[in-house]
């Protein structure tokens, strides 16, 4: 195997790269995935459709990650060829039921549902396995997160006590679950959100099997984010209000923050207009969260040898593509003096990056160079 790089100055002397590329940083997702495990009173189930890079997955598992929170049959497979111990949660709540089958032939127990219908299909595909967990979605409030997600799922609470009362009678231990949005910035949201479920919960007269307070959980962008363990911390006391002895699992489905350090992206610009850069990725290419979290990734100005002194100005970034949807208006601030043959390095972009690539226009899937930052290096910059 090449010895990785040590960083993205390092790429750019040796390979002065025309295309974009994708800097994994395994050590990094290792690292977040280790914090994470150590924090959560409870277990953490990594959401594999953020990152679902064998690479990253192997990371994930070597920092600790055991469960693992599956949205398709083609996720199951994917993990277990990685970790073939993995506890698989299928946590989307409408499947094919031949899908719903196979995960279950390949040791699936936890399944989402949102409606009777799905619980029913459920019954059907596994063939009425009473140690299957059927999970409810709840629809909980989504105003907390930079990206809401409650447009398409969750039931309401009189529509999750209806549901839990009936799995009960079809002879389930149901659990219940909920997401607050992706990039959530207030533990507040995680009690307020926990609150509600154990309310339904206690409505049903049942103890849940699991509470699984999802994902949402905030990277750190900006770096003055609350923290994990203070939305876990948030989750945790609205659990311990309703249930003080709680003899379920309580679980949270990171995604984001786990997968957001594990990789960073290397652009270049291919032209400069005033003060909006022309960039050889984009919105159909590894930066589509750009788009809708906007000015929020780090960036910075890569020129090895020739360090900018100019000040910050805020640019606005293009991509390659025809289409006027590719642009990311930010603001993201880089040296007044930055222009067409410079390289930017775009920080915490493993989540929904790698996922969300497309091939429009005929720009290929990104070249993957390993970086590894040794600590030396980190306290020399
Ligand atoms: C997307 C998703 C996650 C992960 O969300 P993040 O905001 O990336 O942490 C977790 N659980 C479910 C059910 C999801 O759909």
């Amino acid at each position: 195997m090449t010895t990785p790089f040590s960083g993205a100055e390092a790429i750019v002397s040796a390979l002065r790269p025309n295309d974009p590329i994708l800097l994994l940083r395994a050590d990094e997702a290792r690292a977040a995935a280790r914090a994470c495990v150590d924090a959560f009173p409870g277990t953490v189930a990594y959401a594999v459709k953020v990152c679902d890079r064998p690479d990253v997955l192997k990371a994930l598992a070597d920092g600790g990650i055991r469960h693992w929170d599956v949205a398709s049959l083609h996720e199951v497979r994917a993990v277990l060829s990685v970790a073939p111990d993995a506890v698989l949660h299928y946590m989307n709540p409408i499947k094919a039921l031949a899908h719903i089958a196979a995960a279950h032939d390949l040791g699936v127990r936890t399944f989402a549902f949102d409606c009777e219908r799905e619980l029913h299909k459920i019954a059907q595909a596994t063939a009425g396995d009473r140690e299957v967990i059927p999970v409810v979605r709840l629809r909980v409030p989504n105003d907390k997160a930079r990206f809401p997600l409650d447009g398409k799922f969750g039931c309401s609470e009189a529509e999750a006590t209806a549901l839990l009362r009936l799995a009960v009678e079809m002879g389930y231990r149901p659990g219940i679950t909920f997401h607050v949005g992706s990039q959530c910035e207030s533990p507040d949201a995680y009690r307020v959100a926990t609150e509600i479920a154990c309310r339904v919960a206690v409505e049903a007269g049942i103890e849940p099997s699991i509470l699984d307070i999802g994902g949402g959980f905030p990277a750190a962008y900006r770096g003055d984010e609350p923290s994990f363990g203070s939305c876990a911390a948030a989750a945790k006391a609205g659990l311990d209000a309703f249930f003080p002895a709680f003899g379920g699992v309580f679980q949270c489905e990171p995604g984001r923050l786990l997968a957001a350090p594990a990789a960073s992206v290397l652009v270049r610009v291919e032209l400069r207009k005033g003060n909006n850069l022309f960039l050889n990725d984009g919105y159909y290419g590894l930066l589509s969260e750009l788009k809708w979290m906007t000015g929020l990734h780090p960036v910075r100005l890569v020129r090895p040898g020739r360090a900018s002194q100019a000040p910050l100005q805020p640019f606005a970034f293009f991509g390659p593509t025809c289409d006027s949807i590719d642009a990311m208006e930010g603001p993201y601030h880089l040296p007044g003096d930055i222009d067409e043959g410079d390289w930017i390095e775009i920080s915490l972009l493993g989540a929904y990056s790698t996922v969300l690539a497309t091939r429009f226009n005929g720009f290929p899937e990104a070249r993957v160079i390993e970086v590894r930052e040794t600590k030396e290096l980190r306290e020399a910059a």
